[in-house]
């Protein structure tokens, strides 16, 4: 699953990207990822008890969960009726499971505004409008389809409602994905406002620690989630080594890095959770959708896994760690045996049974 970054031009989306695209490069060197597409970006999922159920196993390594970002170029006003490379912007950002909208907030006379003055709240209907008219001529394109199937299938009618209803709801400049309608029946439609929403506000420095500004932009985004960060400084943190980098951090009155937030609130945004496993070779986060069953988690190791499930290990994290170990969480009692219907829930130290 990934992750569309989008933006204006002139608003930090190249110097964030940046950032994205060197940690993808730190990560590969412990994963084995195929190749990194120039365009793709990865940042792990800050995850403070890998570090712990680490020193348990005396692991070699630590593999943290990571999300994905895409860089979305081409997002001009009329994208939406292929002014610029709409067509290709729109077909590129159709394939992402979730939009992050990157607003320049930062004040900088130098670099200029494509609408001359710095307004968070006006580039983000700029945004929001893009996306709204592409969704509107999707749904007109597909109404006449939807009644004539509606005509002799009734089963089809629950999808044109919901074509129509989304088109009342557009209409009115609100995104799907902000007024709350239930999106079931809009999924084949595939509109881009249906997917969830997260926003990167670009502050000065200065500005990160600015309590107000930040409740007022969160304000403008709710229910989406907002991330404060200044791509300036990202593209700088990901040059230095953890000390450094902590140190240039807290300078600016920080203890986490905006990729480390983008990583943790994008994850949250795309419906994903992690289960655990743990060894003498490494402590590892899976990626698994929340609401997961074992089975379908063991999969995400190996489809053979999935396959051939006959049962999982569970300790919960917190258990582990009051134990001590594996063995002594087991002669506590707390090493539970969970069948194929088990939803996986987070924190889960999983060891899986198999047939191969
Ligand atoms: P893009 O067009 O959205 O990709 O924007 P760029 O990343 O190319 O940034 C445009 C200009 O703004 C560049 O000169 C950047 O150095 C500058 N810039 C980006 N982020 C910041 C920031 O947080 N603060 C300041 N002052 N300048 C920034």
């Amino acid at each position: 699953m990934s992750i569309g970054i989008v933006g204006l031009p002139n608003v930090g989306k190249s110097t964030l990207f940046n950032a994205l695209t060197k940690s993808a490069n730190a990560l590969a060197a412990n994963y084995p990822f195929a190749t990194i597409e120039p365009n793709v970006g990865i940042v792990g999922v800050p995850d403070a008890r890998l570090a712990q159920l680490a020193t348990i196993h005396d692991s070699a390594r630590i593999l943290p969960a990571k999300v994905e970002f895409v860089d979305i170029a081409g997002l001009v006003k009329g994208a939406s009726e292929g002014q610029g490379r709409g067509n290709q912007f729109l077909a590129n950002i159709r394939e992402t499971d979730a939009i992050c909208q990157v607003i320049r907030v930062f004040n900088d006379p130098d670099v200029t505004h494509v609408d001359g003055d710095v307004a968070p709240e006006r580039d983000i209907e700029t945004i929001n409008t893009e996306l709204i008219l592409a969704d509107l001529q999707t749904i007109e394109k597909a109404v006449p389809r939807l009644q004539k199937e509606a005509r002799t299938n009734k089963d089809r009618k629950a999808a044109l409602d919901a074509a129509e209803t989304a088109s009342k709801i557009l209409d009115g400049g609100t995104t799907l994905y902000a007024s709350g309608m239930d999106l079931t029946d809009l999924r084949e439609l595939h509109l881009l406002t249906a997917k969830p929403f997260l926003y990167a506000f670009n502050l000065d420095a200065d500005e990160l620690v600015d309590a107000d500004l930040r409740a007022r932009l969160s304000a403008i985004v709710a229910p989406a989630e907002a991330v404060f960060l200044d791509a300036k400084i990202e593209s700088e943190l990901v040059e230095l080594p953890d000390d450094e980098a902590l140190e240039l951090l807290q300078s600016v009155g920080q203890d986490e890095s905006g990729l480390s937030q983008l990583a943790r609130v994008g994850f949250e945004t795309l419906g994903l959770q992690t289960y655990l496993t743990a060894g003498p070779k490494e402590t590892r986060a899976w990626t698994i959708k929340k609401g997961a069953t074992a089975p379908e988690a063991a999969g995400v190791i190996h489809t053979d896994f999935q396959r051939g499930f006959i049962k999982a290990e569970v300790i919960s994290f917190d258990d582990l760690m009051e134990a001590g170990s594996v063995a002594a969480a087991r002669s506590a009692g707390k090493a539970r045996i969970e069948g194929k219907d088990y939803i996986m829930r987070d924190g889960d130290v999983v060891e899986f049974r198999f047939n191969v």
